[in-house]
């Protein structure tokens, strides 16, 4: 049998979900989703100067909204000191890592000297080999013993083979003078203990990984796959930042973006599979493979998105709609749908989720069953209403009563009672909208009347025949 895929997300939790770590998120969510895999939660929050609990609870809230469930409790790598500090002391044992006493000042001397010899800067211990008969007796870090000859290669399945001498890697520090690990030590440790078997994360960790390496093979431990994605630049190719707009994925649950469309988007912010754009879960966890993560940046395009986002919401499901809608309305801190108003969305639906974007817009669009009687008009709506006679609108009532309430014969009534009255349907139509919605978008007259019924179809006619504003 193979050996099953671990994948996991390691954000720090020092500010909100930011779209990047949401796809960094999201690719290893599908890679091992669409395995049989797992999808590991880390939380790395050993900088206690910049980790909050909040930004652990927005990162978690964020996740949740995009559905990107991961398997067991998030660990937390804080936690884990004790154990990382533990591997670096079987280092020390084995003779991969060394007591260095050098102090803040030797380390700067060292690195004017060369400087001004013109030879490389990075520090090189002299308590490397030193007896351990000399050690002086006083604060200490661990270094990790780097071979000063030959390379490291890290072979990434985005980036390809890339390869660091080694003589430009010093021999960097695990252990701190106060004994507590150092991050890096920490991220291979965490990954080889929760048996992550592929690294998929920004590409800014790319270097990281040629000295994570050293770590792995002073261990003799197996080096996971590494995958290692190219950021997400705005939609001018420079790279993102707040001057692009939203960059939280909270703020996009908040502005009505729907999860599926934003899980979609996303997986193509730098991943393809031939020309497919549209796609769902099921298949973009069977096609998502790391040789389809493009190799430079991808640019955000909003239009993209919006455009992606309304093909989810016209094939979603009424019942993942309205649920939806709700967590739209809270995250946006908008009131949230009465009863009555759900179950007035619930029969509108099939005339709402064609042609809207976001979910703003679809309440927009639901205004019509969101109201009640008397309607006011919005300005647009009072000035079509007196674009024909209002008499119009009081004939149609008898008409409407006697008719049996399908979409033909409310058609045929309508068109009959325009011709009646000298017009076209067409010319009909706006001051119809107007006196049913109180609004000039809308889905069309017939499904209005639809969903709304002959009663109360028939007072909002004759209350606007009557409406004075
Ligand atoms: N905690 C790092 C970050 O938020 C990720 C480290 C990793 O994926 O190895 O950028």
């Amino acid at each position: 049998m193979s050996q099953q895929i671990v994948t996991r997300f390691a954000p720090s939790p020092t500010g909100y979900l930011h779209i990047g770590g949401a796809r960094t998120a999201l690719f290893n969510w599908l890679y091992a989703r669409g395995r049989g895999g797992k999808f590991l939660l880390r939380i790395e929050d050993t900088d206690h100067a910049r980790s909050t609990p909040e930004a652990t609870a927005a990162i978690l809230r964020g996740l949740d909204w995009l559905g990107l469930d991961h398997d067991g409790e998030a660990v937390s790598q804080a936690a884990g000191a004790a154990r990382h500090a533990e591997v670096a002391h079987q280092m020390l044992a084995d003779g991969n890592a060394y007591k260095c006493f050098a102090t803040q000042d030797e380390i700067e001397t060292f690195r004017e000297t060369a400087r001004a010899e013109n030879r490389s800067t990075l520090f090189q211990s002299p308590w490397r080999d030193a007896d351990p008969a000399t050690f002086p007796d006083r604060p200490y870090v661990v270094r990790l013993r780097t071979p000063t000859e030959g390379v490291t290669v890290i072979r990434d399945e985005v980036q390809g083979d890339v390869t660091i001498r080694n003589d430009q890697l010093d021999d960097m520090v695990l252990l701190r003078s106060d004994g507590t690990p150092v991050y890096m030590l920490a991220v291979v440790v965490d990954d080889h203990d929760m048996g992550v078997t592929h690294v998929i994360r920004g590409d800014d960790h790319l270097n990281n990984a040629a000295r994570q390496i050293g770590i792995y093979t002073a261990m003799g431990w197996d080096i996971p796959v590494w995958a290692h994605i190219p950021l997400i630049h705005g939609p001018d190719g420079k790279k993102l930042s707040k001057r692009h707009g939203a960059l939280g994925v909270e703020e996009y649950q908040a502005m009505g973006y729907p999860a599926a469309g934003m899980r979609n988007y996303l997986a193509r912010l730098g991943w393809s599979h031939g020309n497919d754009e549209f796609f769902n879960d099921s298949q973009a966890r069977e096609w998502f493979d790391l040789s389809g993560i493009n190799k430079s940046p991808a640019r955000l395009d909003f239009k993209k998105l919006e455009n992606l986002c309304g093909q989810h919401i016209a094939v979603a499901s009424d019942a993942a709609l309205l649920h939806e809608l709700q967590a739209y309305l809270a995250a946006a801190e908008k009131s949230p749908l009465s009863e009555a108003q759900a179950r007035g969305i619930e029969r509108a639906l099939y005339c709402l989720k064609d042609r809207v974007k976001i979910y703003p817009e679809l309440i927009e669009k639901a205004h019509f069953v969101l109201t009640s009687t008397p309607l006011s008009m919005d300005e647009k709506a009072a000035k079509m209403l007196d674009s024909v006679s209002r008499g119009i609108l009081l004939a149609l009532t008898p008409q409407l009563q006697n008719a049996s309430w399908t979409r033909d014969e409310l058609e045929a009534v309508l068109n009959r009672v325009a011709e009646e009255n000298g017009t076209k349907f067409g010319k009909l139509a706006g001051p119809l909208r107007a006196a049913l919605a109180g609004r000039t978008v809308t889905p069309s007259v017939f499904d209005m009347m639809l969903v709304l019924g002959r009663d109360e179809s028939i007072l909002r006619l004759s209350q606007a025949a009557a409406y004075e504003g």
